[in-house]
């Protein structure tokens, strides 16, 4: 579900979780499901060309970013796909306003884009670290919902996941990564540093969503504990979102299949 911006958001451990148990097997044979036919819906969007999909995924460190690129943008085929990451900004940037990195790298109609990170980067990050004035970065929710609906209006069709997972899970997945030489050399400073500025981001995530979910570019919080469901929470909302645009083959040219007559 959408956040509706009238909505009180709770962002505690119970919201990082769904209620109930998981039939895991059931579960991930249904993901496998949606994931084939994302599959399917994505070579008549690419074709028809009208729209783009911009799925814009923020969440604290390990909180799933990569394995949803992973996992749920491996099921289409990666000539319509078009991925982009936001590390901190580069002195030549910084020199720019926040969205003109972003911009350049939103997907073109006929793709179906994702963002690990994004400008919000600039309400969370920014806001946490004290990178820039309140005054500055609390101007962006509004220069956001502009941007995004600039966006929309050219036929992007944008959708937010914020995956949220608990302060529990997130110690065991870091403690894991920090035990993995394939994986620790990732680590910056500023990840363990994240980890302590906890409430402050759960502050910053919080107005994100109030101020920035919209009509035309929702917010979904995604239950993100478990690999599984929030894999399967997120395939379901990209088959309904590929769906509503009723994408269909165009025609063949005529004068191509006139010129065809009796190819064999
Ligand atoms: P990762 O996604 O683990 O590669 O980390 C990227 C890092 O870049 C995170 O610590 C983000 O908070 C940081 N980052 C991304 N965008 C910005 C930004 N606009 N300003 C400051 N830090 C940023
Ligand atoms: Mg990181």
């Amino acid at each position: 579900m959408p956040v509706d911006p009238s909505d009180k958001i709770k962002l505690g451990s119970k919201a990082a979780r769904i209620d109930g148990p998981v039939d895991k097997t059931a579960l991930e044979a249904a993901t496998d499901a949606l994931l084939a036919r994302l599959s399917e819906l994505q070579a008549a969007f690419h074709a028809d060309g009208r729209h783009a999909v911009l799925l814009v995924l923020q969440g604290r460190d390990a909180s799933g970013k990569d394995g949803v690129i992973k996992t749920v943008y491996g099921a289409f085929n990666p000539t319509g796909v078009q991925v982009a990451a936001f590390g901190p900004p580069t002195p030549l940037e910084l020199r720019h306003d926040f969205l003109w990195r972003v911009h350049q790298v939103v997907p073109p109609r006929g793709m179906v884009g994702v963002f690990n990170r994004s400008h919000y980067e600039d309400v969370l990050a920014v806001r946490v670290r004290a990178l820039a004035p309140e005054s500055v970065w609390r101007a962006r929710y509004d220069h956001i919902n502009t941007f995004e609906r600039m966006l929309a209006d050219n036929g992007v069709i944008i959708r937010k996941c914020m995956l949220h997972v608990s302060r529990e899970e997130q110690h065991d997945r870091l403690k894991a990564r920090l035990d993995d030489p394939t994986k620790n050399w990732k680590f910056r400073l500023d990840d363990l540093k994240d980890r302590d500025r906890w409430d402050a981001y759960t502050d910053a995530y919080r107005e994100m969503l109030e101020r920035c979910s919209t009509p035309w570019a929702p917010w979904y919080v995604v239950p993100s504990d478990d690999k599984a469901v929030r894999n399967h929470l997120i395939a379901r909302m990209l088959v309904d979102t590929l769906e509503s645009t009723k994408s269909t083959f165009p025609p063949m040219d005529e004068a191509v299949r006139a010129a065809a007559t009796g190819f064999a």
